[in-house]
């Protein structure tokens, strides 16, 4: 039961809320039933005595525009965009950020009266959670791997932030250029051996994410979303060379070896399902500070909830349903302080 509905029950019946009175706001993606955005903005809303509350709506490719254009008519107040529609979310907006225009993608669409606000708030919770935990990229060499949606919000904060230099490796180099072509002036594409001396590495590939993994790598008995994309297994292996020290699939991404990494070094995978990756596990076993994706999640998450309702979240309330006691997403690589480095043992 909804923190707010909880409050006003003895005002009035359960079944009365939510209501016409309840502003709405929802993520859109596909598959979006692993979400984690839900719990976030529900325990946000409920902490702040609002009366808000925030929906899943799996939207199928192809479908954006009408779901859009169906929320808008609604009087939804925001929407969320999560995987595939960050670049069509750009696309139907009627206004966009300065970042939307320069990255063609938006993870966050605002409805007023009749305009569609656009903006990109990936990178900014990226940024969030690395200052959060002490690290600022001023003046640092950074390396981000990979070149989709994710990695290029990335590379533009960064640059944006001041960092030294950002190198830039992706499995498709062309992807990677575009990506580098972000921000000319500190990005360039390298070579994977280029990040062993990088003071912060953002893994931000698919690779490792749940219902992701390479077919090589999903044992038989693996509870496989069959809706969930699956990457094809690669002919040159670079992604399939070895097993992580959890044991689950390869530590290695594209072409990247995370045993390269170790003491002063930080690691950041973007994925937070599992909380600890291959890629961040091995990292961890050499030394190196790791930090999931979960943080990058939730100060996006704040970001849209201050944008919509004007109000401060409670980042305290919105960490505790994610990485609270007992939450099973607790994994020792997230959470709003403590990062954790590894033993090097
Ligand atoms: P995307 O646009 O589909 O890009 C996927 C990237 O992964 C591409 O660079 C692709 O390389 C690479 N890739 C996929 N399979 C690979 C493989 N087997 N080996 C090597 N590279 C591979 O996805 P995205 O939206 O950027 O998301 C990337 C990751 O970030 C996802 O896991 C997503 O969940 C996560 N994410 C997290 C947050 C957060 O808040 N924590 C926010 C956004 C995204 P090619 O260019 O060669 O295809």
């Amino acid at each position: 039961m909804s923190q707010f509905a909880e409050s006003q029950a003895g005002a009035r019946p359960m079944a009365a809320w939510p209501n016409s009175k309840t502003a709405l706001a929802g993520v859109v993606g596909f598959p979006v039933s692993r979400s984690l955005s839900p719990l976030l903005q529900n325990a946000a809303f409920a902490a702040m005595g609002l009366d808000w509350s925030y929906v899943a709506f799996e939207v199928p490719p192809g479908s954006l525009e009408r779901a859009v254009a169906g929320a808008a008519a609604l009087g939804l107040r925001g929407l969320s965009v999560t995987t595939p529609h960050k670049d069509g979310a750009a696309r139907v907006a009627t206004r966009r950020s300065r970042r939307v225009r320069r990255l063609g993608a938006a993870n966050t669409l605002t409805f007023d009266r009749s305009a569609i606000l656009a903006e990109s708030y990936d990178g900014e919770g990226l940024l969030d959670d690395l200052r959060h935990g002490g690290f600022d990229p001023a003046g640092r060499r950074c390396g981000v791997i990979g070149a989709g949606g994710a990695a290029r919000a990335a590379v533009l904060a960064l640059a944006e932030a001041g960092v030294r230099e950002v190198v830039i490796v992706n499995r498709t180099v062309a992807a990677a250029w575009r990506s580098a072509a972000l921000a000319p002036k500190v990005a360039r594409v390298g070579r994977p051996e280029d990040l062993r001396r990088m003071d912060l590495v953002v893994q931000a590939t698919s690779v490792a994410m749940v219902g992701e993994r390479p077919v090589a790598e999903a044992a038989p008995t693996d509870p496989v979303d069959p809706t969930a994309p699956v990457e094809p297994v690669q002919s040159t292996g670079a992604a399939l060379a070895g097993e992580g020290p959890s044991g689950v699939g390869s530590a290695v991404v594209a072409g990247v070896d995370p045993s390269w990494f170790g003491s002063g070094q930080l690691v950041v995978d973007l994925v937070y399902d599992p909380p600890l990756t291959p890629f961040l596990a091995e990292a961890r076993h050499q030394g190196a500070t790791v930090r999931n994706g979960l943080g990058m999640l939730v100060y996006q998450a704040a970001r849209q909830i201050r944008l919509w309702t004007g109000t401060e979240p409670p980042l305290s309330a919105m960490w505790a349903v994610v990485d609270g006691e007992g939450s099973s997403w607790q994994g020792g690589v997230s959470g709003p302080g403590g990062w954790e480095s590894g033993t090097g043992s």
